[in-house]
This record gives C-alpha cells, sequence and structure tokens, in this order.
C-alpha cells in the first residue's frame, strides 16, 4: 500500500529539501506518470480486440497494488491478476470494480466463500479442484454462477491440466453446476528467450487443445496465453487477453525485446545520508572489517539496510548515485544502514537523498543492474522491498 506524504519529485540538484526532513530515512518512489506512460506504450502497441490485464500480485512487484491497479485501470487496463484470494480482496476493499482473476491455486471452503463474496474468478487447473467449488458453492446458494479461468499446462509443468485432457475437463467443468467458463488459458516457460522454439511448441499445444475443445461444440468466451515477453514477442500470442506483470513495471523481459515499445522504470530507491565522518587510512569499515580504508576518506552512513531489502550479498559491490554521480559502497551492508565513500563530496550533508535504484541527471541504476550482480532477475529485486520502506507516489 502506498502510505506516507507524497514528496516533490526531489531531484539530484534539491537536495536537502525543507520538506520533511528525516521524516523518511528510505522510501521506495513510485512514479505513477511513468506506470500510467507503460500502460498506454502497451495498450496502443496490442489491437483493439486485446485487453491488458495487468499483473498486480506481490503488491504489485513491491510497488503497491492499490494505488497501482487504479492508475492502471485508470490509463487503459481492464483486467487485474493477483496471486491469492487476499491480493484480491484487499483490491476489493479499497473499491476496485475491475475483473480479478486470481492467477493461483484455491481450493478451501473458506478461499471459494471469499472467492463467491468479493466477486472474485478464481483459476481451475484440475477436475478435482473444479468439483470443490461446485460442491462448496452448492452449500452457499449463490444465486448465478461463478466465472472461472481453466488453466492448461501446455509445457511450463506448474498449474493447470495436461492440454492432451483439455477438452474433457471442459467439458466436465461445464456441466458442473454453479460454474461457469470465462476463459482458457495456459502460461509459457520461455517467452523471454531469443530462441523461440518451445514457445511456439507451447502455443501450438493450447492451438490443438483450443481445436478440441471447439470441435466438441463448445463456445469459448476469452482465451489468454502472453506473459510480457510474449506480448512483447508476437502478437500471434495476444488473443483475448495478454497478462502484463514486468513491462507494466518499465522494465523488459529481455534485452532482445528492447526498443520495441518505450518502457519508463516506475520504482525508485532512496534513502537519507544519516551521518558523514572522516576516517583515517587503515580504519576497518562495519561488520567483520571486510572494507580498510586504504587512504583517509569521507564516510557516509545511509539509512537503509537488508531488512529493507537491499542485498547484503551486495556489500562493496554496489554503487549509488548522488548529486547524479555514481558512488561506491563501502563494507558490509547491515540490517538498517549501508556506508559509502563520499570522498568526491567533502560537503556532502546529512540528510541528503542517495538514490539506490533509478535516475539522477545522467546516472542510471535500473533493477537489471542488481540482478546481474546477484545472479538473478529484476523480477526478484522489485519483490524484495520490504514494507518496513513506505510507498511514496509521485507524478
Ligand atoms: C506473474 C504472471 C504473469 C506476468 O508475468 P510477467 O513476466 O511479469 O509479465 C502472467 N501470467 C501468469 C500466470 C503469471 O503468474
Amino acid at each position: 500500500m502506498l502510505s506516507g506524504k507524497p514528496t516533490p519529485n526531489i531531484t539530484y540538484n534539491q537536495q536537502c529539501d525543507t520538506y520533511a526532513w528525516f521524516s523518511q530515512r528510505a522510501w521506495v518512489e513510485i512514479d505513477l506518470g511513468a506506470l500510467s506512460h507503460n500502460i498506454q506504450q502497451i495498450v496502443q502497441f496490442l489491437s483493439p480486440r486485446t485487453q491488458l490485464m495487468a499483473v498486480v500480485k506481490a503488491d504489485a512487484y513491491g510497488h503497491g497494488a492499490i494505488t497501482v491497479a487504479q492508475t492502471a485501470l485508470q490509463s487503459g487496463a481492464s483486467w487485474l491478476g493477483v496471486a491469492t484470494v487476499p491480493e484480491g480482496i484487499q483490491l476489493r476493499e479499497a473499491g476496485i470494480n475491475a475483473p480479478i482473476l486470481i492467477l493461483g491455486a484455491t481450493h478451501t471452503p473458506e478461499q471459494i466463500h471469499a472467492i463467491a463474496q468479493w466477486e472474485l474468478q478464481p483459476t481451475l487447473c484440475s477436475p478435482k479442484q473444479a468439483l470443490i467449488f461446485s460442491n462448496v458453492l452448492e452449500t452457499i446458494q449463490q444465486d448465478s454462477p461463478i466465472p472461472v479461468h481453466i488453466k492448461l499446462d501446455t509445457g511450463m509443468s506448474r498449474l493447470g491440466t495436461n492440454w492432451q485432457q483439455a477438452a474433457e475437463f471442459v467439458q466436465l467443468v461445464q456441466r458442473l453446476p454453479h460454474l461457469v467458463i470465462k476463459s482458457i488459458y495456459s502460461h509459457l516457460a520461455t517467452a523471454d528467450s531469443p530462441d523461440t522454439t518451445m514457445m511456439q511448441e507451447q502455443h501450438r499445444r493450447f492451438e490443438e487443445a483450443i481445436a478440441q475443445i471447439k470441435a466438441m461444440g463448445i463456445k469459448i468466451p476469452c482465451l489468454h496465453l502472453a506473459n510480457s515477453a510474449a506480448t512483447l514477442t508476437d502478437s500471434a500470442l495476444h488473443y483475448d487477453i495478454v497478462r502484463v506483470g514486468l513491462a507494466v513495471y518499465g522494465l523488459y523481459p529481455a534485452t532482445h525485446l528492447q526498443n520495441l515499445i518505450k518502457l519508463k522504470p516506475v520504482l525508485q530507491l532512496k534513502a537519507r545520508v544519516t551521518q558523514v565522518k572522516t576516517i583515517a587510512p587503515g580504519t576497518g569499515v562495519s561488520y567483520s572489517h571486510q572494507f580498510i580504508a586504504h587512504k583517509q576518506l569521507r564516510l557516509a552512513v545511509v539509512g537503509i539496510g537488508y531488512a529493507d531489502g537491499v542485498p547484503r550479498s551486495l556489500s562493496n559491490n554496489l554503487q549509488v548515485l548522488i548529486r547524479g554521480q555514481r558512488v561506491p559502497q563501502i563494507g558490509t551492508i547491515t540490517m538498517d544502514q549501508l556506508m559509502l565513500d563520499v570522498s568526491a563530496f567533502p560537503d556532502l550533508q546529512e540528510g541528503e537523498v542517495v538514490t539506490l535504484l533509478g535516475e539522477q541527471g545522467n546516472e542510471q541504476i535500473s533493477a537489471d543492474d542488481w540482478a546481474e550482480k546477484l545472479n538473478t532477475i529484476s523480477w526478484e529485486i522489485l519483490c524484495g522491498f520490504k514494507h518496513r520502506l513506505p510507498r511514496v507516489a509521485v507524478m
């Protein structure tokens, strides 16, 4: 959730702003203008037949689900995707009426009651789950059937019924009371790879399943297959809805998919300098003295650490931006604080803003840069910022 007072859009040469000095030691800044821009870019990239589902699971990839969902819907998205029932309820409680697909599995009577009560739309992955849904809904005397989304496994080997059993599964769900099939969908395993062989095979399997379902005289209202990477790769994968997460947040799922549309990163990670001091040559810095000053240097303490989501494994291998320039982090990153070598700025003030992810002047540090250092993907970086950090919306 976005919280805290909105700050003005702080730029690197307006630091030490009189506004709320030190009121936040560290925060995640969410650029709603960039978010809106990304949604519009994606919508323009789609044919008019295809709707955009903004995937806002995991608190909108760490950006704050409610504000992201509201902005996405205002900017052209028409569906929302979440992973869990509580994520869906959170959006409904905020007054969001758009259709919400729960991408994860749900089974328990409590989950099914909540789905009916909050008008969320579940994913059905197996005949057993479909029977549980129908039975539980029977007991709550739901007037109208609930819309469900049939999930096929075409090669991801995650949720879903094997595509070869798709027709049987769809036929079963069709016959069950209290359920109405809203869509049939699948998920791609390798859409971010420049080698599209496996993706094309999954596409073929999906088409084959759909053909079999159609051959049984079953009318399918809606189909969807594409995540961000598939959306950017091939319009043949768009169908009726695309389920886009990463690109909404302004990052590209793969380097070869850049330049197709212009996306702007939505998230910036910022913190303040809390103390500045000079240390003598030979002085050790932070736990275990993993950094020793080889000369006299200016050291800045910054109020952010691994408990906020700055991975400790980036210690001594991280740069941040101050006044539009890259500055090295030194010593072990601690739970709530980290240190910088700020010798380049003898006049650096306590309270100045440090950008860990984002842009200052001509310099930029992206989640992709961190992901590369950490041997992971930008998705995991975005999801890694803890709730101790307020999400502050800026325009
Ligand atoms: C998370 C998710 C998406 C979005 O993936 P991105 O790569 O972030 O676009 C789409 N579909 C399903 C089923 C997902 O779980």
